[in-house]
């Protein structure tokens, strides 16, 4: 039983699935659709970490194979349900300003191909002159359809999907052999995992597992620009992100704002303003949509991909913070692995982040 049906609990259900195992989703809303702050719809689909050199080893792990596993998945995604999740290997155009010379340094050590180019040959305005980097190879997916082609492919495969259903906190036990909804009803299993992104602390607040994730919102806004851009854009803390049918995302916050999910002026302006320097035509354009997900945030953005500390047949993958997409396919593995007894939980510490 997966507790949470965001990409995390999708992806760990189509991996149990694949080895052979009966996969029920518990969703207290609808999976793969917009509602109530869920970070996988929200996200902008960029599968790649925004600055991968300033993270730790184990981040660069998790996300390393994604854009490989998304070009496969997302084929076999339409090959089997008909719907296309618009992967694209868009690249990635990185403005100044940031380390250079760590960028290059990780471009080499991880073997991603990489060109110094002028920002001007992109359609973009530049602050700071030509010291742009080209990552040709990033790629995308677009959430909200890669979530529906997900939810169809579970289906078709037999995931019961308990939408609608909220669990509620647990209590410390030496075994979990049903776990109550809020409704009151008692919801059996052999082996349960958390998967319930910004809301995994307080389900397990009363148990032995301290989980440090609290929600962190993000705001995106959508145009339909007259001629869009060719590839993704950064620039300090922003990004942009074309999508195949001509639509543009500009985002995004980080905002620690607790459970709200609500969008704010004050930030659709500094979004607008952030978005129109790099494309003065947006000044000229209506913004479409914008919207906001919390994301699980977590110190450094290390997941617990880990055995519950005390409760035997209880197992957690949650706390992905801004890159649970990239991550999702790698730490679904990881932790269906360590499910299965493929490999140890590394002790003391009860989380893993890595193999
Ligand atoms: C604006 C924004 C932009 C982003 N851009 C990117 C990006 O470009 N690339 C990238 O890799 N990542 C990105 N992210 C981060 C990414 O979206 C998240 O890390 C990821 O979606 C987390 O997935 P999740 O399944 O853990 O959480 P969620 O998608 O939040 O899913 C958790 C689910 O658990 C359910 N749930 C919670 N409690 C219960 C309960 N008690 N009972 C039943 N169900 C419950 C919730 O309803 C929810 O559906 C972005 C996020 C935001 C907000």
């Amino acid at each position: 039983m997966i507790i949470g049906g965001g990409i995390v609990g999708c992806m760990t259900a189509m991996e149990l699935v694949n080895q052979g195992h009966r996969v029920t989703i518990v969703e207290r809303n609808q999976i793969a659709s917009q509602t109530s702050g869920e970070s996988s719809w929200a996200g902008g689909g960029i599968i790649f970490p925004l600055l991968p050199w300033q993270y730790s080893e184990p981040v660069n792990t998790l996300t390393r194979p994604a854009a490989d596993y998304y070009r496969a998945l997302s084929q076999k995604l339409l090959r089997e349900t008909g719907l296309d999740a618009d992967f694209a290997q868009s690249g990635f155009l990185l403005l100044p300003k940031f380390d250079t010379n760590a960028a290059l340094d990780w471009c080499k050590k991880y073997q991603v191909e990489v060109h110094a180019v002028n920002s001007a040959d992109y359609d973009v305005q530049s602050l700071s002159g030509d010291d742009a980097l080209w990552l040709p190879e990033v790629c995308q997916i677009r959430p909200p359809y890669f979530m529906q082609a997900m939810r169809k492919w579970l289906e078709q495969n037999n995931v019961t999907m308990l939408e609608h259903t909220q669990l509620a906190p647990l209590q410390e036990t030496a075994q979990l052999d049903e776990w109550q909804t809020t409704g009151g009803d008692k919801l059996r299993a052999d082996q349960f995992v958390v998967t319930s992104g910004a809301w995994s602390f307080d389900l397990l607040k009363e148990t032995a597992a301290k989980l440090n994730i609290k929600p962190m919102r993000g705001q995106i806004l959508l145009y339909k620009p007259e001629k869009n851009l060719k590839q993704m854009v950064y620039r300090e803390g922003f990004y942009m992100i074309p999508r195949l049918d001509g639509y543009l995302l500009a985002g995004s916050t980080l905002e620690d704002v607790g459970f709200d999910n609500g969008i704010t002026e004050a930030v659709r302006d500094e979004l607008r303003i952030k978005a129109e320097a790099i494309m003065p035509e947006l000044k000229n354009q209506p913004i479409i949509k914008h919207w906001s997900g919390l994301r699980p945030g977590t110190p450094e953005n290390l997941p617990t991909i880990s055995a519950h500390p005390t409760i035997k047949n209880l197992y957690l993958n949650t706390g992905h913070f801004r890159y649970g997409l990239t991550m999702a396919p790698a730490s679904a593995k990881l932790i269906t692995a360590l499910m299965a007894g493929e490999i140890p939980q590394i002790d003391p510490t009860p989380y893993i982040c890595a193999s």
